[in-house]
């Protein structure tokens, strides 16, 4: 048997040529493993088209190394041999293999991290180069503040990485931020970009059989499948979003519409996370797209932030906090997840149509996620695990180090206000502000407190009063508390007894 020197393991959201354990591998004395394992596709009941978009990129990576040159190990799933696990599988190559090295790039996630150093094997770590911002640089910018808030760091980052600045050092456009710009309403008749899909080849429609045998009690349609799986077919989904989507990005942002899954969204977060993109290459092209004349600030600065802001800064937070951050629950829920998040049978139109496009194509936008599906958990008190779980298990682009601080953090308000100021609690009002939803509503959104009144009214203000004694105090919630004082006590009672009777539904298992 040939001699190996290292043995590298790939992870299914790895799938990059610059991958850090990957550089110097030589190709004739080195071999790389990719395994498809039970324990990471089913720990949680992953979409099927996300389990699909994963081992079907992962045999594709497989045959872009070989085709380099590289020896390759590849495990699938129904390998009589496979182990079931990731620590598994490595200890069982190691065995075969004995190669003289192991090495491996730094996880997604803390739970399969802790397990790999657990194993007790001799693993060279390497630091995943995929960030702007390392784990250490994170934690040193963190270092001895009480709070940490998105815009510093990411001013931060702006600076450091010479981002939408000036030839002084200012910000471009004047203002470091234009949020205040990302906020409008889709006005009535406007076109969104029609979604670009991929058709599958021979290598997905296997995996497509392998799901639909092995995963058929997780929910979610398998037959939509029409992501990108290959580097190239992701940077095709990528500049499509650069000539349709991105001028209009910035507007309308926070809007939603019925029937319309992606509007000005990119939809490109699951080939990000997985490696078939490079966000400094998205950072660069959106800013050249900028200095072109092609695209106004608000989307230039708008997209950014999400990137080079959001997703580097939820990531620091993460593996600064974990793993006890996981177990934030600072308004102690308890309530189980209603059973229509995993089946979209409800007569909220905002979430049957948030959850339905999520069983369907396995994607929200940001908005959805937050102010839909996730201002329902949060004002219905649920326990954050279990949001936590749907969350992780229904999104294409959900990974651990990303999906827990958004969900945990910006949603939930679990830990307390550490990773944002206030918790995005929000009344019918804001849903009909930013979306046409409530035309198509058996609920009215103008009521309260009557059989018929929007849901989300009454558990508004139901959230407000329960938690007054965490809340009140919080400068940001001040005019909340304020109007709150100024209402009829009438009033007041009415909303709570709604709310009241609403939460004894949810107890009992009712769908609203
Ligand atoms: P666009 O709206 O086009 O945004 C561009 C990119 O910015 C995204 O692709 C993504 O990479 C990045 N981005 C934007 N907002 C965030 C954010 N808050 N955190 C991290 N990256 C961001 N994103 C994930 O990638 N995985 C998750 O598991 C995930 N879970 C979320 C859970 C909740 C409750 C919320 C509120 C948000 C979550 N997000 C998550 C962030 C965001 O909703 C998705 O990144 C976005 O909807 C992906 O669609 P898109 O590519 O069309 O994004
Ligand atoms: Fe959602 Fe309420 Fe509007 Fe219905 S009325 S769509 S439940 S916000």
């Amino acid at each position: 048997m040939r001699h190996v020197r290292r043995l590298c393991l790939v992870l299914g959201d790895q799938l990059s040529l610059d991958l850090a354990s990957l550089a110097g591998l030589e190709p004739e004395q080195d071999t790389v493993l990719l395994a498809e394992v039970m324990e990471e596709a089913s720990h949680v009941p992953h979409h099927p088209q996300k389990i699909t978009l994963i081992f079907s990129a992962m045999r594709h990576f497989a045959e872009a190394l070989r085709q380099r040159g590289f020896a390759v190990q590849y495990v699938t799933l129904d390998d009589p041999d496979n182990s079931g696990s990731l620590p598994g599988e490595l200890l069982r190559w190691q065995a075969l293999l004995k190669p003289d090295e192991l090495h491996l790039t730094e996880c997604g996630d803390w739970r399969l991290e802790q397990s790999l150093k657990d194993s007790g094997l001799p693993i060279q770590w390497h630091a995943d180069g995929r960030f702007f911002c390392s784990r250490a640089q994170f934690a040193r910018w963190a270092d001895g503040k009480q709070q940490l808030r998105m815009e510093f760091f990411y001013r931060e980052m702006r600076r450091t990485h010479s981002v939408l600045l000036n030839g002084d050092g200012s910000p471009v456009g004047g203002a470091w931020n234009f949020d205040e710009e990302n906020r409008k309403a889709l006005p009535k008749g406007t076109a969104a970009p029609y979604p670009k899909g991929f058709s599958t080849d021979v290598i997905t429609r296997e995996v497509l059989t392998l799901v639909a045998e092995r995963f058929s009690t997780h929910y979610g349609a398998l037959d939509t499948f029409d992501y990108p799986v290959t580097h190239g077919d992701a940077q095709a989904l990528w500049e499509y979003f650069l000539d349709f989507g991105l001028p209009a990005f910035g507007d309308y942002q926070d809007a939603m519409a019925s029937d319309e899954p992606y509007l000005f969204h990119a939809r490109i977060s699951a080939a990000l996370n997985i490696g078939l993109l490079d966000v400094r290459t998205l950072c660069s092209d959106v800013e050249s797209a900028y200095w072109a004349g092609r695209i106004p600030i608000n989307a230039a600065e708008g997209f950014i932030r999400q990137l080079l802001g959001w997703r580097e800064y939820v990531r620091g937070v993460y593996w600064l906090k974990m793993p006890g951050y996981a177990d934030g629950n600072v308004f102690a829920n308890s309530r189980p997840l209603p059973e229509f998040y995993w089946t979209a049978r409800t007569r909220m139109n905002c979430m049957r149509q948030a959850i339905g496009q999520s069983l369907k194509h396995a994607y929200a936008h940001h908005i959805q996620r937050l102010m839909v599906t996730g201002n329902f958990a949060l004002l219905a008190g649920i326990a954050p695990s279990q949001i936590c779980d749907w969350y992780l298990a229904i999104y294409m682009d959900a990974f651990d180090w990303v999906e827990l601080p958004n969900t945990l953090g910006m949603v939930m308000h679990a830990d307390g206000g550490y990773l944002g100021s206030k918790p995005y609690c929000a009344s019918g009002q804001y849903i009909k502000r930013m979306s046409d939803y409530c035309r198509g509503c058996a609920y009215k959104v103008s009521e309260s407190t009557t059989e018929d009144a929007c849901p989300f009214n009454a558990l508004y203000w139901h959230f407000v009063m329960r938690h007054g004694d965490l809340l009140r105090g919080n400068q940001r919630m001040g005019m909340i508390y304020k109007n709150l004082e100024r209402m009829p006590a009438a009033k007041q009672q009415a909303l709570w007894q709604r709310g009241q009777a609403l939460l004894a539904k949810l107890d009992a298992g009712e769908s609203l």
